[in-house]
Parts: C-alpha cells; sequence; structure tokens
C-alpha cells in the first residue's frame, strides 16, 4: 500500500501557520452555527407516543380513585413478578384494591401489564426521569402511581380515557378488544401491524390466524 504523506509546506505556509489560522476559522464559524446539543434537563427531549416511561394508575376523574378492578391479570402476567396487588371486597363482593406496587428496578418495561389490563387502569406514561439517590423511590406503592398519572395529565393535558395506542394487543380486532381500550384511539393510527383505529381495514392487515375472540371460544 502506498503512504501519501502531506506535501511539504512552502515558506509562506510556515510563516504564517495556514493550518492554525484553518482551524481558528473552523471554531469561528461554529460558534455562530445552530447548537445541535440539548441541554438537558433545563431542555427536555420530545417522547413519542408509545415510549415506555413510568408505571402510573390511572386516576378515574368521578371518584377520583384508581380505576384498578383487582383482577390480578397484570399480576399473573408480569414476567419480571414485580407487581403486587392486596384487595378488600366490599358488601357486593366488588374487589377494591387496597395495595399496589410495582417494583421498578425489577421491571423489563415489556408493557404485557398495560396491554392486557381490561379496564385501562394502568398505563406506562411518556415520563422518563428515574434518576434517584434512594431505591425506595423507585418502589412506587398505589399512591406513587396515582401521583405519577397526576403528573402525567398536568405535563401532557391526556384525561382519564387515555389509551397509548402503542400499548394495545397487537393484531386483536378493536371489536375483540375490552371497551375501555377501545376509547380516543385517533382514527389515523395506521402502524404497520396493529389494528388501533376504525379507518383500518382488518384485510389489509397482517392479522394472526387466531384472534381473541376466536381463542377464549375455543
Ligand atoms: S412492564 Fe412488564 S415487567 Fe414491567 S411491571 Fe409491566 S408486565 Fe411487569
Ligand atoms: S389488570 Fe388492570 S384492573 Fe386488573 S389488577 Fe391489573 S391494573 Fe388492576
Amino acid at each position: 500500500m502506498k503512504v501519501q504523506y502531506k506535501p511539504k509546506r512552502n515558506l509562506l505556509e510556515t510563516i504564517f501557520q495556514v493550518e492554525i489560522l484553518q482551524g481558528m476559522a473552523l471554531t469561528l464559524r461554529k460558534l455562530f452555527s445552530p447548537a445541535i446539543t440539548r441541554q438537558y434537563p433545563q431542555e427536555k427531549p420530545p417522547m413519542y407516543p408509545g415510549f415506555r416511561g413510568q408505571h402510573a394508575l390511572v386516576r378515574d376523574s368521578v371518584s377520583k380513585e384508581s380505576k384498578c378492578v383487582a383482577c390480578m391479570r397484570c399480576a399473573t402476567v408480569c414476567p419480571s413478578r414485580c407487581i403486587q396487588i392486596g384487595y378488600d371486597e366490599d358488601e357486593t363482593h366488588k374487589r377494591v384494591v387496597n395495595r399496589y406496587t410495582i417494583e421498578v428496578l425489577r421491571c423489563v418495561f415489556c408493557g404485557y401489564c398495560v396491554e392486557v389490563c381490561p379496564v385501562g387502569a394502568i398505563t406506562m406514561t411518556e415520563l422518563f426521569e428515574y434518576a434517584t439517590y434512594d431505591r425506595q423511590t423507585v418502589f412506587f406503592d398505589k399512591e406513587a402511581l396515582l401521583d405519577n398519572w397526576d403528573s402525567f395529565i398536568l405535563k401532557t393535558g391526556k384525561d382519564a380515557t387515555y389509551v397509548n395506542p402503542l400499548m394495545r394487543p397487537r393484531g386483536v380486532l378493536e371489536s375483540s378488544l375490552p371497551s375501555a381500550k377501545r376509547l380516543t384511539v385517533p382514527d389515523d393510527w395506521t402502524i404497520e401491524g396493529q389494528y388501533v383505529g376504525t379507518k383500518v381495514k382488518p384485510s389489509t392487515m397482517n392479522l394472526p390466524s387466531t384472534t381473541h375472540a376466536e381463542a377464549e371460544n375455543g
């Protein structure tokens, strides 16, 4: 391989140290060009739909309590076994959740808990800042999860009917989804392989051979 050496500098280039001048010109140009670095934490990056951030328990806008009905599906499906739920039964045998914890340091952010919840009670928000000096801060109890929801809707203007379109079971017909999962999803959501809007025809989708409804009917 032939090695290319830089041609020798002539006398003028040596006297005026042209490389230094070129370097200074580059510095000057960059000084007045727009910055491409973000000044975090003063300047936050935009979060996109489907980002799996901090968990939150959705607060019912009427009762101001969690929408959770303690069906235990999320705790059952969680591959990390990091969700713990406790509940009481009222006089009509309706379950009332009294304890809901997520040990976030064990969570793998798969989103299964959100997908499986039939009433849209648990969600993953676009809040992403976890940095803390204290493990307890990321051991979310029921109040912390409800607080996460309050912060989320305060920051984003979402309401209690919010359903993250990217957190719905993939390839399942809308009519097969629990009613809480059909709410407030914009019609123009057309993510490939995901049926989330009424304008998307099932025939144009890559649906699995068995839908949830068929699976349930055996
Ligand atoms: S995101 Fe996955 S791992 Fe984390 S709590 Fe939910 S189901 Fe469990
Ligand atoms: S799946 Fe939903 S309703 Fe059922 S226990 Fe979990 S959060 Fe509550």
